[in-house]
């Protein structure tokens, strides 16, 4: 690859546009950081309203291309196997790009790099098993089909926190089904998906098929979804960015998914094995520092076994191994941004303010070896009730706020309470408690006795403030395709156009 840590390292990173690496056509570029140290590390083109119509024309163009538009599936599935053959063989580069970026660890960038074949390898599959229905209209000599097109281009907007695993959920199942793609990866991790469209490019994708354009998300970003050209908007992010992508697609009457925020409940019952349950917790949210949609900040636990838990959240979390991402022993790196840590202190403060009791953690590491690195210990919030606001807003840190309650009708009411609906998280050996729980919160995923499972088959989106829409599985290609309605009179005779016959019998 022509992209990696050391070529990225002082550089200034292009777009990728039709197949070409150029600058932005204003030449501005803009700065990203190390998160270890607080250092610029390259530039990124500064992508704006002008290069993203340039994508979009491209995109529009790889549409209406034989190259593409007469592509079997066959064939796109082949491609889609190829590219995943080309993330395999270069996932170690992939995988220090997004560490070094956003500052997360090495250990998991590996693991998710060595996922995403799979995942492009479950669309390559699905290629050329998509299928509309026969419909039973009840009329003889009349037949009704359904088959599903590609929608046209996708704008994808994706946040920093993990830029490739966000971005693929679209792009696996829209090149699958025969769309093309504009990115607009975050301003603050624009590397991975510059070096990603390389391996497109190699895989064979014909040129437009799939595009990048870096850039801040109020220019580049905002341009992207006030495009007239584009048959859908797939966005990723904060939900009150979400709200101004569905405004801007509402004026255009495009359709949109959102994948927004969260402050999922993550459920400990006094019967659960509480080790389990405990460590459950603990990886619920401090895994990645915290900075997951799916993060389990509100820990609710049941009354008797409170103590305990807190007791064991606290042992946890001083046990967690803060170090350098690429460390084999760290557990837990640096948050990602400047602007990340100042919100996470905020809350701390804010926290305590509320009357929350502060059990463990609430400040930077006293460690010299970390420098000026965006480190921050985790932190556990005991005595936390609902309506504080670090168990209401979503920090995006490794912040758990610990909430007591009695019994289930009490922890329904509570974990229901709140703007968000993305996850949620149960701990309990009674299954039909489980069952129970699952059908009463108001999340679009909920994990029994364990949690932060994903897989590119399960469904997933948010409810309420966290969105909507559904990544993963076939949902995704429902999502990325338009259902066309075909309808056939074999009768051999013409309806007489004056008389209404509604699933009369008549054709
Ligand atoms: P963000 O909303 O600030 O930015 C997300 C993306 O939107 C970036 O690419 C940004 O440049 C762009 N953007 C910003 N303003 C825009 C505008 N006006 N128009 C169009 N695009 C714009 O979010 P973030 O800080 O990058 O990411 C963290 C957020 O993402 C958290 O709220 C987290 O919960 C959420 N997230 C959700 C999921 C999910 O699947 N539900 C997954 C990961 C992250």
């Amino acid at each position: 690859m022509q992209f990696t840590v050391d070529s990225i390292e002082g550089s200034e990173l292009p777009i990728y546009i039709g197949g070409e690496w150029r600058p932005s056509k204003s030449g501005a570029t803009l700065e990203s950081f190390d998160p270890t140290t607080g250092a610029p590390w390259y530039r990124a083109a500064d992508g704006s309203e002008d290069d993203i119509d340039d994508a979009v024309a491209a995109a529009t163009g790889a549409l209406k291309d034989p190259a593409w538009r007469g592509m079997t599936q066959t064939d796109r599935g082949r491609l889609l196997y190829r590219l995943a053959e080309l993330i395999e063989q270069n996932g170690e580069a992939l995988a220090q790009i997004e560490t070094r970026d956003n500052g997360k660890l090495l250990r998991e960038m590996r693991a998710q790099s060595a996922y995403l074949p799979n995942y492009y390898r479950y669309f390559a599959g699905m290629a050329d098993k998509i299928q509309g229905d026969v419909i039973p209209v009840s009329k003889p000599d009349v037949l009704n089909f359904t088959m599903r097109e590609p929608l046209g281009v996708i704008g994808v907007i994706v946040p920093w926190n993990s830029p490739l695993y966000m971005m693929t959920c679209t792009v696996a199942p829209s090149l699958c089904v025969g769309n093309c793609v504009v990115i607009k990866p975050s301003e603050h991790t624009s590397a991975s998906a510059i070096a990603f469209a390389e391996l497109v490019k190699e895989a064979g994708f014909p040129d437009g098929a799939f595009n990048v354009v870096t850039g801040h998300g109020a220019t580049a970003g905002d341009a992207l979804t006030r495009h007239p050209g584009l048959a859908k908007i797939a966005f990723t992010g904060g939900t009150e960015t979400g709200r101004k992508v569905a405004a801007n697609a509402g004026r255009m009457l495009v359709p949109c998914n959102l994948e927004l925020g969260g402050k999922s409940p993550h459920v400990v019952f006094g019967d659960a094995d509480l080790e389990r349950a405990t460590t459950g917790l603990i990886s619920g949210i401090f895994a990645a520092a915290g900075q997951t949609c799916v993060a389990g900040s509100r820990c609710f636990v049941q009354a008797p076994a409170y103590d305990e838990v807190v007791d064991r959240m606290k042992q946890g979390a001083e046990a967690i191994r803060i170090g350098h991402p690429k460390d084999e022993d760290t557990q837990l790196g640096p948050l990602a941004l400047k602007a990340q840590l100042s919100k996470v202190q905020k809350y701390i403060a804010l926290g305590q303010e509320d009357g929350a009791q502060l059990v463990t953690g609430g400040r930077r590491p006293q460690r010299d070896d970390l420098g000026e690195g965006w480190y921050f210990e985790p932190t556990v919030f005991a005595n936390a009730t609902n309506d504080m606001r670090v168990a209401r807003d979503e920090i995006f840190g490794p912040v758990a706020s610990v909430i007591k309650f009695e019994d289930e009708a009490d922890l329904i009411e509570m974990a229901n309470d709140t703007a968000y609906g993305l996850a949620s998280g149960i701990w309990t050996k009674d299954i039909d408690r489980a069952m129970r729980f699952a059908k009463s919160v108001d999340a679009g995923t909920v994990w029994i006795n364990t949690y932060r499972a994903p897989s590119m088959m399960t469904p997933s989106g948010g409810f309420k403030e966290s969105g909507y829409g559904k990544h993963n599985g076939f949902e995704a290609v429902r999502e990325l395709t338009r259902l066309k309605s075909v309808v056939i009179d074999h009768s051999g005779k013409t309806a007489d156009p004056f008389v209404m016959k509604l699933e009369t019998g008549g054709s």
